[in-house]
């Protein structure tokens, strides 16, 4: 029997997304002792895990990494004074519902407000789920298109959410087409964990739907272990990518699921054995209940220096930061170029100064070579 069977076999135990902690603790994925305390974080976050994820969780592993994305812990009702309910300030750069616009030349548009699984250290965890604010209504959509439309500065169009891949083929491609209607926008981005967590949702219809004439699509997968990608979901990605799709990652720095230079080298091989080129290593934003799922920002420069040497180019994501309240992200990674002269400024900068190159095994040179 190989992987594919014993991962059918295990799919078929689940016939059902589980969203009740009661049914996590009769499948042996929590502890009973744990319930009410689980009862009480499932009513303030949502709770779901799709027979495709729950199938791939050893519960005889109590540090089983997928089990640490999707069952809810004790651990979060611990929450730190520096977590917010809006971590990344969605909130301060919406100009109307249902846009986030924090860059010039690209903006979010949220859709819905649902996922196929809901990942515990999520940054928008106040936001999404059942019973928080449903899909956009008729009248905010259109408000919402209407904001692009009168920003010719905008570019791209980032479909998030909640997974946009929620929505059924035929309203995708009613979106699809309203946004490739407008001249300016050039790149629709849908940023999506649906891939890997209900495979079967990208079918033929879904496909044809993401495609558009008058812009250009790209695909973000979401996914933080190399387990993720399944043989199905691998042949879900391959539907993409085989439709001209071109698809890029973003994984989220976990402790205890990606934490290691081992569990990052096996993620960033699989994405580009799928034709997905890694794009983003996110540090964990500061959500509320999530610091058990936090690295330092220290750990992180060391696992992306250790990453570079022992992997290509081609597998490299960039380790970045979203700065709390609304900055925007900031490239987080080691720093690979010092100055000699640290007083080098800015009028000096026509002229080369001497730096010190550190390689990828640690190892200072000096460029120029001589001084
Ligand atoms: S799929 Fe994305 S939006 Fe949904 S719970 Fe996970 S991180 Fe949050």
């Amino acid at each position: 029997m190989d992987a594919g069977d014993i991962g059918q076999m295990n799919r078929m135990k689940f016939a059902t997304t589980l969203r009740e902690p009661s049914e996590l603790v009769a499948q042996g994925l929590a502890p009973p002792a744990d319930l009410a305390d689980l009862e009480r974080i499932a009513s303030r976050y949502a709770v779901a895990i799709t027979p495709e994820l729950a199938a791939l969780i050893d519960p005889n592993d109590p540090s089983d990494p997928i089990a640490r994305q999707f069952v809810p812990s004790r651990d979060e009702l611990s929450v730190d004074k520096s977590e917010s309910a809006d971590p990344i300030g969605d909130h301060a750069f919406s100009p109307v519902p249902g846009i986030v616009h924090r860059y010039p030349d690209r903006l979010l548009l949220k859709l819905v407000h649902v996922c196929a699984v809901y990942c515990r250290f999520c940054f928008r965890r106040e936001m999404v789920g059942p019973g928080k604010d449903s899909a956009l209504s008729e009248d905010a959509y259109a408000s919402a298109l209407n904001y692009i439309r009168t920003h010719p500065e905008i570019w791209e169009v980032i479909l998030t959410g909640g997974d946009p891949l929620m929505l059924s083929p035929r309203r995708l491609a009613q979106v699809m087409s309203d946004l490739a209607a407008i001249d300016h926008v050039r790149i629709i981005r849908i940023h999506t964990r649906v891939p890997v967590a209900d495979p079967s949702r990208i079918s033929e219809d879904m496909v044809r739907a993401l495609k558009v004439d008058r812009a250009t699509v790209w695909v973000a997968l979401h996914a933080n272990h190399a387990r993720e990608l399944t043989v199905r979901a691998r042949e879900a990605v391959a539907r993409l990518v085989a439709a001209g799709i071109p698809m890029v990652s973003q994984s989220v720095l976990l402790r205890g699921v990606n934490d290691s230079v081992a569990a990052l080298e096996e993620l960033m091989r699989a994405f580009v054995e799928c034709r997905i080129k890694p794009y983003y290593l996110h540090h964990g934003d500061l959500a509320p209940g999530t610091a058990h799922l936090r690295t330092t920002l220290v750990h992180g420069q060391t696992l992306m220096a250790a990453l570079r040497g022992r992997v290509s180019g081609l597998c490299q994501p960039q380790y970045v930061l979203d700065i709390p309240g609304g900055a925007g992200k900031a490239p987080v990674g080691p720093n690979y170029l010092r100055s000699e002269n640290s007083s080098v400024t800015e009028r000096d900068a026509g002229q080369e100064t001497r730096y010190r190159v550190t390689d990828y095994c640690g190892e200072v040179h000096f460029y120029p070579p001589r001084p």
